[in-house]
């Protein structure tokens, strides 16, 4: 592999004795000549070297994420194993570089590859591009929209962010009247992987709530400098449509958005983080996190605007959980002189949910509903009495995919 200086970049795996793992697992540090790259922890009782590769792994250049795939490939080839296997929750950087040298497996699972055929992907142009998704997706129908000129070139002016924008549309099986309307850029660093994440969470969150944000449109077309402005989702409560960065979709946008993440979370806390827990939240990822989150969003403008004394009743029940009468208690919470039962319930919503949730009570029920839909098994306390509170406003919801 060359670097963008025209050097070879090459990854070494070094053993960490001195660090105790639990069972057959191995720690090893990945290092870039004398730079520590970050922390890969193996597994070869399966025949096959499983791989749990960390955040700090997996954050480099382009150059580096595939020269660490041939480091894993050659620690596999010494040890006489099948293959390599990168674990359900890797970093999707990552998994896209994985998936472009040959790995394969289905959306949210292990990826594997066998060793034997060397393999390069070329580039299929949007046709091949959405048969990628779509193996990724089995029972949905994706159409694109080229040529359907006024959609099209409307889309082409309100967007203005991003090159090589296509408008697709997502059928869910035969029970979708209104098909998911999705744009985002195709072109050759755009990860079908991606796509697919955000479909597929778009397409469940539809699902439960029907017919409620049937209509709700989703665009990937900020670029990620717009991150400055410190989101990576709008949802936008006129137009009933939700935007996303780039950086959730292209190589290059999301290489940005990960410096970017990486160089705030070493401004907050003076070094970087280690060992981020990308594979805590599998199978799911950030990106349905915030897909999730902001479906939220149309949800709630709804309620707000067709329910609304469901929509007290809701935030009163929200409220109850953290132990005070109202949401809106518990956003006072941080204001000097609140009440300590309010103080103590602000408290508990950052540390419980997030600290974005903290924001308004918008962001902090968007961030519960996110929690909730992002668990599978054993959800904590604040998840779980979310899940009741949305049984309770929304009878007829249908099921997660964890209850299916
Ligand atoms: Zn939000």
């Amino acid at each position: 592999m060359v670097g963008p200086s025209g050097e070879t970049i090459q990854v070494t795996l070094v053993p960490q004795p001195g660090v105790d793992e639990d069972g057959p697992h191995r720690l090893l540090q990945a290092w870039t000549g004398d730079q520590p790259l970050g922390w890969v922890r193996v597994d070869a009782s399966s025949g096959w070297l499983r791989v749990a590769v960390d955040a700090g792994a997996a954050a480099g250049a382009h150059a580096e994420r595939r020269a660490l795939l041939r480091a894993l490939g050659q620690q596999a080839r010494t040890e006489r194993l099948d293959g390599v296997v990168l674990v359900a929750g890797t970093p999707l950087l990552l998994r896209h570089e994985a998936r472009l040298a040959g790995f394969t497996g289905p959306l949210r699972h292990d990826l594997a590859w066998d060793l034997r055929p060397p393999f390069e992907r070329e580039w299929a142009g949007l046709e091949g591009f959405v048969k990628e998704v779509a193996t990724l997706l089995p029972g949905v129908e994706i159409l694109s929209d080229q040529g359907a000129g006024g959609w099209r070139s409307m889309v082409r002016h309100a967007s203005s962010g991003m090159a090589g924008m296509e408008r697709l549309t997502f059928r869910d099986r035969d029970e979708d009247d209104s098909p998911l309307r999705l744009s985002v850029p195709v072109r050759e660093d755009s990860m079908p992987e991606c796509v697919a994440l955000i479909a597929d969470t778009a397409l469940s969150v539809r699902r439960y709530f029907r017919p409620l944000v049937d209509k709700v449109r989703v665009f990937v077309d900020r670029p990620a400098e717009s991150r400055n402005s410190n989101w990576a989702g709008l949802a936008d409560q006129t137009a009933r449509d939700i935007h996303l960065t780039g950086g959730y979709v292209s190589v290059i946008e999301m290489e940005a958005l990960v410096q970017h993440l990486q160089q705030r979370a070493e401004a907050a806390s003076g070094q970087a983080p280690r060992r981020a827990s990308y594979q805590g939240m599998a199978p799911f990822t950030r990106i349905d996190a915030v897909v999730a989150h902001e479906f939220w969003h149309q949800v709630e403008f709804d309620l707000d605007s067709s329910r609304y004394s469901d929509s007290v009743a809701f935030r009163r029940a929200v409220g109850a959980y953290f132990g005070v009468e109202t949401l809106e208690h518990v956003m006072k919470g941080k204001e000097p002189g609140a009440p300590p039962e309010w103080q103590r319930a602000f408290a508990r919503l950052a540390d419980e949910v997030s600290t974005y949730a903290t924001t308004n009570p918008l962001e902090a029920s968007a961030e519960l509903f996110s929690q909730w839909w992002c668990t599978r098994a054993a959800p904590p306390p604040s998840a779980h009495a979310f899940g009741q509170i949305l049984r309770h406003t929304f009878p007829d919801a249908g099921l997660r995919p964890s209850e299916r």
